[in-house]
């Protein structure tokens, strides 16, 4: 997805540049965003950095994620296409550019939640706009009579991604938790691809059958529970490599990532190393 690939290169001059803010401004041209409809109350933003779920009530907006600070006008335009009501709350499921970046304008108006280390993570990347709130384990998000549920279940693409759940709609939003193709374990920022799985495994414990990725079209439980084993044979593979005797730049190219439908990228290389290094 040409989509996924410019978010991806986005993170690549973020991570590249040691997560300094300053990286955010050498982004690809930007592309108009898109809506859809998940339910009359429920919609996501796509195109340019992360997926933005909007919840409306009679009482404000909850949005989780915010794209780039650059996105901000156009996700408003695209909010109050939807409804009247200002944004009263933001969540962020991590730290990463592309799906906070919008907090460094929100901010002024919006209260931001998020994991404690995405607190922590914005700080030593230096990025505007870290959360009011935190939490360690989980959190609970009411407005206008509506709830969604932010839950911690460990480390993965960092060690602070939340896992969101809308719990009337039976949706989920995984953030970079989960992608379609390869994962990029972030292990600058804590991530694990041990126990990334395990994570998911948690995540799968809850009520939901519709998943918002954290790029991408909207994807199912299925496809979740599908990829997590995709997962584990990918580990199991490098495992296996590791066992004989190949070296960490030989096992990059002997993965066999086509049996899963997934192709490298900038940022799997990337993760490569870190990921010889962690499996036993
Ligand atoms: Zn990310």
């Amino acid at each position: 997805m040409p989509r996924t690939t410019v978010s991806i290169r986005a993170c690549v001059a973020i991570i590249a540049a040691g997560g300094l803010w300053l990286a955010m401004t050498q982004q690809p041209p930007q592309q108009p965003l898109t809506v859809e409809k998940l339910a009359d109350d429920l919609h996501i933003i796509v195109g340019s950095g992360g997926n933005v779920a909007v919840l409306t009530t009679d009482d404000g907006v909850v949005l989780v994620d915010d794209k780039f600070n650059r996105n901000v006008p156009e996700i408003l335009e695209k909010v109050k296409s939807i409804t009247a009501q200002p944004i009263r709350s933001v969540v962020n499921t991590h730290h990463h550019g592309d799906h906070t970046g919008g907090n460094e304008t929100l901010i002024r108006s919006a209260g931001i939640v998020a994991h404690d280390n995405v607190y922590t993570n914005m700080m030593n990347n230096k990025q505007p706009g870290p959360p009011h709130v935190t939490f360690s384990d989980k959190a609970s998000v009411r407005i206008g009579g509506k709830e969604i549920r932010a839950h911690y279940f460990g480390r993965g693409h960092t060690n602070g991604d939340s896992v969101i759940l809308f719990p009337n709609h039976r949706v989920v939003h995984m953030g970079d938790l989960f992608v379609s193709g390869v994962p990029f374990i972030d292990y600058a920022n804590g991530g694990s691809a041990m126990a990334w799985t395990d994570t998911i495994q948690k995540a799968l414990q809850l009520d939901f059958e519709r998943v918002i990725p954290g790029h991408g079209p909207i994807l199912t439980r299925k496809d979740l529970i599908q990829w997590n084993e995709s997962f584990k044979k990918m580990r199991q593979q490098v495992s296996d490599l590791k066992r004989q005797g190949k070296s960490k730049d030989e096992v990059g190219g002997l993965l066999k990532l086509e049996e899963f439908g997934w192709k490298p990228s900038p940022l799997w290389g990337r993760s490569v190393p870190g990921l010889y290094d962690e499996v036993r």
